[in-house]
């Protein structure tokens, strides 16, 4: 009675899911946020360049344009931070930033190498 049933969602209800494949469906996530950020925020400035040109009569002043393309850029921005600073559910540390050193399309976490996908039980070892 107290305990609706939430997570009757299939064979495996009774198994709460990995928590490091948790982690990776969330850093995939973030990473395709950020892609969809970096791909789509040039081309849209452009296009609110040109269309504000018929739009408006005359082309953007500086301020202007900036004032339009700020919402993009802080929106990329934040993707940007959230998916560097996603945190490696094995150790804890950034998954893609080893001190000063970062790598976006890294596959593995430069602190501990645990690789994408790893689920929790499988203790990383060093064979290939
Ligand atoms: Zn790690």
């Amino acid at each position: 009675m107290s305990h609706p049933p939430y997570r009757s969602l299939g064979p495996t209800s009774s198994v709460p899911p990995d928590p490091y494949l948790v982690a990776w469906a969330e850093l995939k996530k973030h990473r395709i946020r950020r892609w969809i950020a970096f791909f789509v925020w040039a081309p849209l400035a452009g296009f609110v360049f040109s269309a504000s040109e018929k739009l408006v009569g005359h082309p953007l002043g500086r301020g202007e344009f900036f004032a339009v393309s700020l919402p993009f850029v802080v929106a990329a921005v934040l993707f940007l931070v959230r998916a560097s600073n996603f945190r490696c559910p094995q150790c804890g540390n950034r998954f893609e930033a080893q001190r000063m050193v970062s790598y976006p399309l890294t596959r593995r976490c430069l602190n501990c190498g645990i690789r994408i996908g790893t689920p929790k039980n499988t203790v990383a070892s060093d064979a290939p």
